[in-house]
């Protein structure tokens, strides 16, 4: 089986199109087969390199990686269809030569015009066929007169032209809706159904997969194939992906970008998992399933017909479990960015400040759906501002309560005489002297603890956020990490605060 991807580098990589490469990407590891990658960027004017090279990072980060394509090669290149226009010239003079093509001549003013009267009429716009039949000494004449002219398909008349869709089953469409179509325009680049036709065949796809969006484009596709006496492949088209008030996902209903969603922090893998979701299933009671996995059960029959839901919940659903998977090493690898964007994370990390940033960040990974809230769950550790906790009304509650202030008091002088709270017993034993010198329990020894500690009234399990502390506290300058200030000096600092306050 041999598919391929073919965006156009006209924009970010939209996840219905990244979800349309999974697709084709999840058929030919399935099967053993080729996924090529193919740019679409003969609209000269929308192309751009920027967006191509975006388009190329974002597959390499989901982890779609291409057989054929820009930067890998391939026996069937150029992948790009701007380094193939001779290719596309020598086929149209082919249909040129055999009657199947002919050039127009009509002004782009011309048919504009046309275009929206038959709109206006409430007619679907289909060309006049004003150059069909112009005689071969016309065109000679008005070719040498240098007057810019496309390359139009002459359809073929009357009958139908159908296909077997792979998702949708018989699709057909009766020619005679089909206006004769530009294949080359009069600069010399070809129109998508022209190069797409081309292109396929000449890589040999046997399989296309692509939005439903492009439905209407394919019965030109069939009778393109038919005219250059190429086998068309199979077509498969997919629903396509929708915003909850199943329009199709756009701007309106916020990220709808690759980038974006990893800006956001969803790991790869819990990306292309749920986009294999949207529409789809693999059967059996569970979603969440290693991408070979995914692979080997992927059937293009088993693709649904109507179009999925994007539901961002889920899609933090998928990344949490996979957040739970990524083991520490590799979390703060992967929530390095997002702490250095915070200032949490200052300059590379040395070997004490990666091994405290993992220790911190699984900490921090329990309670969150994406990469971007762990700087938050972790601002506790890197920033101590006792008058500013103090200046927050939850934080007044409790300081407020009844033996609250003694049991600051109490636990700063504990703190003064004793090691740092590096683990959980140290912390543990230090609280029941507390507990012990104040007769304060439960809420009113922790409660009290916490704010001092953390100026925060809530965040981790103490048994986790004060060790994490007072490891923070011994890291040594350049450890890249931004300083952590220790329980000792936090309830100091606390104290001080309150007794000014
Ligand atoms: N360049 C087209 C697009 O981005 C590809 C369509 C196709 O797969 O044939 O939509």
């Amino acid at each position: 089986m041999r598919v391929r991807f073919a965006p156009s580098p006209t924009g970010h990589l939209h996840v219905g199109n990244a979800r349309t490469a999974l697709f084709n990407w999840l058929l030919a590891r399935g099967s053993g087969g080729t996924f090529i990658l193919r740019i679409e960027d003969t609209d000269r004017e929308r192309s751009t390199s920027a967006s191509e090279q975006a388009i190329l990072e974002d597959l390499e980060w989901l982890g779609l990686e291409w057989d054929e394509g820009p930067g890998v090669g391939g026996d069937r290149g150029p992948y790009r269809q701007s380094e193939r226009l001779d290719i596309y010239r020598a086929q149209a003079d082919r249909l040129l030569a055999e009657g199947r093509a002919y050039y127009c001549f009509c002004p782009e003013a011309q048919l504009k015009a046309e275009r929206e009267a038959a709109l206006a009429a409430g007619e679907a716009p289909k060309y006049s066929g004003r150059c069909r039949s112009l005689s071969p000494s016309e065109v000679a004449a008005r070719r040498s007169r240098g007057e810019p002219a496309a390359v139009r398909f002459r359809v073929p008349e009357g009958g139908d032209v159908a296909f077997l869709d792979g998702v949708r089953g018989l699709v057909s469409f009766p020619r005679a809706t089909i206006g004769d179509f530009v294949l080359l325009r009069s600069d010399g680049n070809p129109a998508y159904n022209f190069a797409v036709v081309v292109d396929d065949a000449l890589m040999e796809v046997t399989q296309v997969v692509r939005g439903e969006d492009h439905i209407s484009n394919t019965p030109r596709q069939v009778l393109l194939y038919e005219a250059l006496g190429y086998r068309a492949p199979r077509f498969a088209h997919v629903a396509l992906v929708m915003g909850p008030d199943h329009t199709p996902l756009s701007k309106r209903h916020g990220a709808t970008s690759v980038a974006e969603f990893r800006a956001r922090g969803y790991l790869p893998e819990a990306l292309l998992n749920y986009l294999a979701l949207i529409g789809w299933s693999p059967g059996g009671d569970q979603e969440v399933l290693p991408i070979d996995e995914l692979a080997r059960r992927f059937r293009l029959e088993d693709v649904g017909r109507s179009a999925g839901v994007f539901d961002e919940e889920k899609l933090a659903w998928v990344n949490r479990h996979y957040m739970r998977l990524a083991g520490a090493s590799r979390l703060a690898r992967l929530a390095a960015p997002f702490l250095r964007a915070e200032g949490i994370v200052v300059t590379e990390p040395d070997a004490g400040g990666w091994a405290y940033l993992e220790s911190v960040v699984v900490m921090a990974s329990d309670s969150v759906d994406r990469l971007a809230d762990i700087p938050g769950r972790l601002r506790f550790l890197f920033s101590y501002d006792a008058a500013r906790a103090l200046a927050r009304p939850e934080v007044q509650a409790i300081v407020n309560e009844d033996g609250a202030r003694e049991v600051v008091r109490c636990l700063a002088h504990e703190l003064a005489a004793s090691e740092r709270l590096t683990s959980r017993e140290a912390f543990r034993a230090a609280a029941d002297r507390v507990k012990r010198e104040t007769g304060r329990k439960g809420k009113a020894l922790f409660h009290p603890i916490r704010v001092a500690l953390t100026g925060e009234a809530g965040g981790p399990e103490l048994d986790h956020a004060v060790p994490a502390i007072d490891l923070g506290a011994q890291l040594p300058a350049g450890s890249g990490l931004s300083p952590v200030v220790g329980c000792r000096e936090r309830v100091q600092l606390f104290l001080e605060a309150l007794d000014r306050a």
